[in-house]
């Protein structure tokens, strides 16, 4: 099995108690039976809050308060697990979040998902163009693949390789779903913003910045080209490989590739409607990773919209 991660992931870092949008408030967390079992071994004070505070299930999970923190995360915004017990006593979900996976037949590949601040801050802080590198000891090992994963690996080389032109964005962009024979996105600015407030929406300043979408416009922002970039190949990476899972591979490839063109559109008008600085934009991109990423059935109705090209 090969290893391959995004050229910033090694340096990746939790910042803890300097998260402005920390992933222990709001979020309902899991715990994997491993770790539950080693929770009721946990004697004294903490293992009594570890009774209180677990819901039974399967899987079980952290009991939120009522202000949706975690019960664990400490007023001053650090783990009060990690503080006792270690660092080791988190749950997979815990020890893993932002991480995300993509499996194939003989290749994992790890990426950091941009509903974290400093994920984010990562993704758009490294200037070199992006690019994996291999992780482990295993470079000799020869790597398996079906054929599916081969023209998977080619089109997405091909995608890559418009991404890493010099080309402006926008030519890169429409390049791209020209690759695949996709036609312009379709719609306006105003009706993407109506399908997107049908969706399930989790935070109010979502909401908010949703509603300036219809007056917002698609600028090119020369400045700001390669944190688009970036954006752009974080949203190629992360979704693309899906298609493989699906029955009708080719089509939902191209949607996922229209669906990375929409959300760098989509992020980049509305920030090009306030205040153009990187905590904004990182902010901003946080917000429709969270709302639209980490929410499978967001997801599926976008897709869905650029399947059909309605
Ligand atoms: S969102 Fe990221 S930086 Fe913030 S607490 Fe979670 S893992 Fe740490």
């Amino acid at each position: 099995m090969k290893y391959y991660a995004p050229h910033y992931y090694a340096e990746f870092r939790c910042i803890a108690n300097a998260c402005r949008h920390s992933c222990c408030i709001g979020w309902e967390i899991d715990i994997d039976a491993q770790t539950r079992e080693k929770y009721r071994n946990v004697s004294g004070a903490m293992g009594k809050a570890l009774a209180e505070n677990i819901v039974e299930g399967d899987p079980a999970h952290f009991r939120l308060r009522a202000d949706e923190r975690c019960p664990f995360l400490c007023d001053d915004g650090l783990c009060r697990l990690i503080l006792t017990l270690g660092e080791d006593s988190l749950c997979q979900i815990c020890a893993d979040h932002p991480r995300f996976r993509n499996f194939f037949s003989d290749r994992t590949e790890i990426g950091l998902g941009l509903c974290c601040e400093a994920a984010a801050a990562l993704i758009f802080g490294k200037k070199d163009r992006f690019h994996l590198l291999g992780m482990g000891e295993d470079g000799a090992c020869v790597e398996v693949l079906s054929a599916q994963e081969e023209e998977f690996f080619a089109l997405r080389d091909a995608l890559f390789a418009i991404l890493a032109s010099e080309a402006p964005l926008d030519v890169r962009m429409n390049q791209i779903l020209a690759e695949l024979g996709i036609s312009p996105l379709g719609r306006t600015l105003g009706e993407w913003c109506d399908i997107y407030l049908g969706l399930e929406r989790l935070d109010a300043a979502w909401t908010e910045r949703l509603l300036r979408l219809p007056s917002a416009e698609i600028l090119p922002l020369p400045a700001w080209e390669s944190e688009f970039s970036s954006l752009l190949a974080y949203f190629l990476y992360r979704h693309l490989a899906g298609a493989l899972d699906e029955a009708c591979f080719s089509a939902d490839f191209a949607a996922r590739a229209a669906f990375s063109v929409l959300s760098v559109q989509i992020i980049r008008a509305l920030f090009a409607g306030g205040e153009q600085t990187l905590s904004e934009l990182i902010e901003i991109s946080r917000l429709y990773s969270s709302e639209i990423e980490y929410s499978e059935e967001n997801l599926q109705t976008i897709l869905d919209c650029l399947r059909e090209g309605e």
